[in-house]
């Protein structure tokens, strides 16, 4: 199995180095955001004159006509690989948009989709002692500024394929990515203790069906405040100011290092639990909801100051989708299976007895069962109930029919339960059949 697999590294290019970055992404970004007009607006056109439909290869080849115009000179100075990577990017996320994983391409922005990408192998040398990266136009020949620094924290591995290179807040860093090959790993069918159920927790993001939480605290209210208060003062400023320019930069630093955070975050939490489960049981993502929450992201940082109390929801949202796409291939390398079960009342259910009623949940964080009383973690029972779902989707079926659901079974539940948590065990149902 061929395995793709990037490391991401910090650059820190001089400042002669850093304008050429700015203008290679202007360039890219004016290619693609010029790629998106055509294709959304002239394709009809487009088809009629050359009865093909509009698409990478195509826009490709109009980028040497662009180059060619005397007001697009300044073109030539991004390598053509970047600027034909900026017409594969639009591709892709036209092709993403028609498979429904993502709305309509929207133009890149000037700040904050500041990015080019070198595809071509053959030109790129990663020097990890000395801590050097060789890019086209960058250290190659005298005069040009020399190689570009960054910091190697770790290794390449397998074959590189290409590089891109972004910047976050005030930051640039160097995506390298590369190809191994690895065995999928042979596992005979799973059964029931491998399976375990996530749930989108209210103290903490992730909760699982053993009653860990994970993920809490990663952002708290020093920095909630300070986000508030930087997007207040950026509100106050004049538009098209230099205070405003400085204070949206203030803002951009804090949100990109919350991410980083963030990311780092999330990192640690799904290598931890692929590592432990075989197969996780997510509810499925309500995609109207994230799409809503990430247009939230583009508009006016003002006008997130009104929205305070979505703020965190919003977080956490973007939290779980980068969390579901970390699981899907970090449990695939080791021959796991994430599985998405449908959301519907997984907190009203109970799961002990699997009485539905909004009634017993009967606070924010207590599940106590208007049916049975079994009581528990509210995030921890509706975990559980979503391991039950994965548990069927998969044909497995920890507790027949019957066992469960009369009082005594309930309590016997709700004590093992009880003991597990102490022990931070993983799994409360299987002690009980144990
Ligand atoms: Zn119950």
């Amino acid at each position: 199995m061929k395995r793709l697999k990037a490391i991401r590294v910090r650059v820190y290019p001089t400042p002669e180095q850093e304008r050429s970055f700015l203008r290679i992404a202007g360039c890219c970004r004016l290619v693609y955001n010029l790629g998106l007009i055509q294709r959304r607006d002239f394709w009809r056109q487009y088809r009629n004159v050359t009865g093909r439909g509009i698409g990478w290869h195509g826009q490709k080849r109009e980028l040497t006509d662009l180059k060619a115009l005397p007001e697009a000179d300044f073109l030539r100075e991004a390598p053509s690989h970047c600027l034909q990577m900026a017409l594969q990017d639009l591709d892709t996320a036209y092709a993403r948009f028609f498979g429904g994983l993502a709305g309509y391409p929207r133009p890149r922005r000037k700040g904050e989709n500041d990015a080019f990408t070198f595809p071509d192998p053959a030109q790129i040398r990663v020097d990890v002692r000395d801590g050097r990266l060789v890019l086209p136009k960058f250290g190659r020949r005298r005069g040009d500024g020399g190689a570009l620094r960054v910091r190697m924290h770790r290794r390449p591995f397998g074959e590189l394929r290409r590089v891109t290179v972004s910047r976050e807040g005030k930051h640039w860093y160097a995506s390298i990515l590369m190809r191994t090959r690895a065995r999928q790993p042979q596992l005979p069918a799973p059964t029931a203790p491998d399976v375990v159920g996530i749930d989108r927790g209210v103290a903490a993001p992730f909760v699982t069906s053993g009653g860990a939480s994970f993920g809490a605290a990663t952002e708290g209210e020093h920095e909630r405040k300070k986000q508030r208060r930087l997007s207040k003062a950026l509100s106050r400023t004049q538009r098209g100011s230099r205070r405003r320019e400085k204070a949206r930069l203030r803002l951009l630093t804090h949100k990109s290092k919350m991410a980083r955070r963030r990311r780092d975050r999330i990192h640690k939490i799904t290598t931890e639990l692929a590592k432990n489960h075989r197969i996780v049981a997510i509810e499925k993502l309500r995609v109207q909801a994230m799409t809503a929450s990430a247009r939230g992201t583009v508009e006016a940082p003002g006008r997130n100051v009104a929205q305070k109390g979505g703020l965190n929801r919003e977080i956490l949202d973007r939290g779980w989708g980068e969390f579901r796409r970390q699981l899907v291939y970090k449990l695939a390398w080791r021959g796991g299976q994430l599985l998405e079960v449908p959301a519907v009342n997984t907190s009203r259910t109970c799961a002990a007895c699997g009485h539905v009623a909004a009634e017993s949940r009967t606070s924010r964080d207590l599940f106590r069962c208007v049916a049975c009383a079994h009581e528990d973690d509210a995030d921890r029972n509706a975990a559980i109930e979503i391991r039950r779902r994965g548990l069927m989707a998969l044909g497995l079926h920890e507790n027949p029919a019957g066992t469960v659901g009369t009082a005594r079974g309930a309590l016997c539940d709700g004590m093992a339960m009880n003991r597990e948590k102490k022990n931070d065990g993983i799994n409360a149902k299987t002690s009980v059949d144990a």
